[in-house]
């Protein structure tokens, strides 16, 4: 786009903002009934048309086909066309960010994630879990990681970090944007880069139950650590003593460490980045310097449990997500039977298998089938001891159910 383009654009929006000309959508008849039931997302079929040409990402107002206000949300391209962000009538304005991030932050208070001498990371906004569709701020100590999965939260995102400041005081120094590869990429943005919109450190140790790790913010996955896993890693801890573990698909270790406090025998740890194996090194060494119990291997993991022998009575199996989207469920559900087969035929007997799927288009049901299945290939005798799922500062709202999306069993293996 010219500059020219940009400006002309911008200013067409500053004028309507200030003119208050509301970009509407009218809804087609009785397509308003998944609304009234409060879920959040408006899709591109119920549509009957739009008023006042918004860009992508600005707010439109939603009404239903006889004329009646609904809902307000961020406006996109795409199949999901609103995300709502309230069913009132209010402006959405710096207020009513603050009014959302107060409540998000009053919640991690409540769970005493935030404010305590043993952790200071955590999710903060997890999405509509915490009624902001398409916006996720994770914390590590002075550092919230912002990432937008909307063109509206990444337009607003100078908005939204200005009222996280005023919600989370000197708690938040640092705000790192990192929605690159999280944004609709058909939509036509502006600066899309990764950056800091508030200060710029670099200091990157937080602490997890009382266990410290690196996050890389700046060229992790996801917005640097899987915050989700901490309570699950917890459990683990309480299985660990003595046991030989395998940690496979362990990114930036958490899993290990967690193990060794636990007072685990060995602990190796597999994945096929080498990157991640660095950084599973470094936070091993972080916590337990010089310890001998821990090795990590840089390799495939179904290539590792091939070659592997029977050493190991715990065995964590938490791989990326099989399925990104509904098409690629079946072969997923194989995938997931396929890897947990290779697991039960080489755990030692009276093994603990810790296994998860974080793929969202898998159901619980059809994730504790393929279980099933690869148990049943093995023929050896599985009891569920622990069904896990993501932890509560990643809240599902209970009108959009689609936000369950960590599963996760913890087995016992005769
Ligand atoms: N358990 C981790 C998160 C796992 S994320 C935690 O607690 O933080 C998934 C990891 O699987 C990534 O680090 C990715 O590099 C790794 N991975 C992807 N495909 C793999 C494969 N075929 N073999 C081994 N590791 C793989």
């Amino acid at each position: 786009m010219m500059i020219c383009d940009v400006l002309i654009s911008y200013s067409f929006f500053i004028l309507k903002f200030y003119l208050n000309i509301m970009n509407k959508v009218y809804l087609k008849p009785k397509k308003e009934e998944s609304l009234l039931r409060f879920h959040p997302w408006v899709f591109s079929g119920a549509i009957a048309r739009v008023e006042g040409n918004p860009e992508e990402g600005e707010v439109v107002e939603v009404y239903t086909s006889d004329k009646k206000y609904i809902a307000a949300g961020h406006y996109q391209i795409g199949s999901i066309a609103v995300r709502v962000l309230t069913f009132q009538k209010e402006e959405i304005n710096h207020d009513f960010w603050v009014r959302r991030l107060s409540v998000a932050r009053d919640l991690r208070m409540a769970l005493r994630l935030i404010g305590t001498k043993t952790n200071n990371a955590c999710r903060l906004v997890h999405g509509e879990g915490d009624n902001l569709p398409g916006l996720i701020i994770d914390l590590y100590d002075h550092t919230a990681v912002m990432q937008a999965h909307s063109a509206g939260m990444h337009v607003y995102r100078h908005e939204i970090a200005s009222a996280l400041k005023e919600v989370m005081g000197d708690t938040v120094l640092n705000i790192y944007y990192k929605s690159e590869t999280t944004l609709p990429f058909k939509a036509d943005l502006e600066s899309t880069e990764n950056g800091f919109l508030l200060g710029g450190s670099t200091e990157n140790v937080a602490m997890e139950n009382g266990l410290l790790f690196h996050v890389d913010w700046l060229k992790g996955q996801k917005t640097g650590f899987f915050v989700d896993q901490r309570d699950n890693r917890a459990l683990l801890e309480h299985y660990s003593l003595g046991r030989n573990v395998l940690n496979m698909f362990c990114y930036t270790g958490g899993f290990s460490f967690y193990a060794m406090r636990g007072g685990a025998r060995l602990v190796h740890s597999v994945d096929s980045s080498a990157k991640a194996i660095d950084l599973t090194r470094a936070n091993v060494e972080l916590n337990f310097p010089g310890d001998k119990r821990h090795e990590a291997f840089a390799e495939d993991a179904f290539k590792y449990l091939d070659r592997m022998g029977g050493e190991y009575d715990l065995i964590i199996l938490d791989p990326p997500a099989f399925a990104k989207h509904r098409g690629a469920l079946r072969n997923a559900l194989r995938g997931y039977t396929k890897l947990n087969a290779k697991a039960f035929e080489k755990i030692r007997p009276g093994g603990i298998l810790f296994t998860f799927s974080c793929s969202q288009v898998v159901s619980k049901q059809d994730f504790r089938n393929a279980v099933f299945t690869a148990a049943a290939q093995s023929g050896r005798s599985v009891r569920i001891m622990h069904q896990l799922t993501q932890p509560a500062d990643h809240p599902v709202n209970i009108y959009h159910p689609e936000g369950e999306y960590l599963k996760g069993l913890v087995l016992y293996v005769e």
